[in-house]
């Protein structure tokens, strides 16, 4: 009798009844490391619902895509993460599963960056809320297109996918901070190039042409110049994969990439051709690393690759990544800005594309 007392005692005492000032999330330590501790609750309102000011994550639920590439969520249903708060010192939520840890490390790295976005310019009323799909049931040409981050941005709908990671890893991919940022990059850059994060795509989702190949690795290279810069980090993937592809600082140029035009020209003969937008990508991404390194400002990195964006973008043809690069140039101040974007683009590009505006001047 007594025995069950005690443990009618110990119920009563933990569960729910203690309110979470505090939960759960992967974090980045000042060293540089992932860590899984407390962060305070900041925006988000419901933990089980995994929700707040910033988003909603929806779980479930079906994607669909049109012709434009446009996306549309339905039938996803609320989250439920189960936790439990029993530390009356730390208030701390601890999820019950790991499905719990990712999403609200999903939604805390989303805080992080909102906190950070008036001071690379955006004003973050333009992004946010943005909701996220946990596992939805995705159309055939999206999971063709899906990138190896199991995350991905919805073009046109505005909110995330998010994927369980098939192979378990340090940081599960939806936790990576990077992985987050890239994901962010892609609206920030649809929102830059098309003017609103509801417009539809330029090109269509079955597009095949060497304009539409240009604008998608356009959009990587932007999305990983986004996470790389904001975060400090070239080579944010390595924390859950060993990606040297991705890594920015390594030595990629367009001596082993395949452009537009080459991957058209076999396309056709490959019946299951898919482009892949990421080894074009990198080597712009890796251009504003190199930036970034000349000039020790990754703020300011980020800045000049996004108002080279803009103006190329008024310039008109989406399509033109070597015009892309030109604008970039051209709009670097004389010095060690112009020099670096100059020099990274006759090593990386070489072949490929010479930048007028750096003949001669170097
Ligand atoms: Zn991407």
């Amino acid at each position: 009798m007594r025995a069950a007392l005690l443990l009618l005692f110990f119920v009563g005492a933990c569960g729910p009844s203690l309110e979470a000032t505090n939960y759960l999330r992967f974090g980045i330590g000042g060293d540089g490391e992932y860590y899984v501790s407390p962060e305070s609750m900041g925006t988000m309102q419901d933990l089980e619902a995994v929700s707040g000011s910033l988003g909603t994550v929806h779980q479930g639920g079906l994607v669909t895509m049109n012709a434009q590439g446009d996306t549309f969520y339905e039938g996803g249903r609320a989250m439920r993460v189960d936790f439990d708060v029993d530390d009356p010192m730390t208030l701390t939520a601890v999820p019950l599963d790991e499905q719990g840890l990712v999403l609200w490390s999903f939604y805390g790295h989303l805080e992080d960056l909102a906190g950070e976005l008036s001071d690379h310019g955006f004003d973050r009323d333009v992004f946010f809320p943005i909701d996220a799909a946990w596992t939805p049931v995705l159309p055939d040409a999206m999971l063709e297109m899906l990138p190896m981050e199991n995350a991905a941005y919805a073009t046109a709908g505005h909110f995330f996918i998010l994927l369980q990671d098939l192979i378990s890893k340090d940081v599960p991919l939806a936790a990576n901070a990077g992985i987050v940022r890239h994901e962010f990059g892609h609206a920030v850059f649809h929102w830059l190039t098309v003017g609103d994060t509801l417009a539809s795509s330029p090109f269509g989702a079955g597009a095949q042409s060497e304009s539409s190949l240009f604008y998608t690795s356009l959009h990587e290279g932007y999305a990983d110049s986004f996470a790389a810069l904001t975060l400090d980090d070239p080579d944010f993937f390595a924390a859950s994969l060993n990606m040297p592809a991705r890594d920015l600082s390594g030595d990629h140029s367009v001596a082993t990439v395949q452009l537009p035009a080459e991957f058209l020209a076999t396309a056709d003969e490959e019946l299951l051709a898919i482009w892949d937008p990421y080894p074009l990508g990198t080597l712009f991404a890796a251009t504003a690393w190199d930036l970034r390194l000349a000039t020790n400002d990754s703020a300011q990195a980020l800045a000049s690759l996004t108002t080279a964006v803009l103006t190329w973008t008024d310039q008109g043809d989406l399509g033109d990544a070597w015009g892309l690069l030109d604008t970039w140039v051209e709009q670097a101040p004389a010095g060690p800005a112009r020099d670096s974007l100059c020099s990274s683009a006759e090593r990386r590009f070489a072949g490929a594309h010479t930048v007028a505006a750096c003949g001669g001047v170097r």
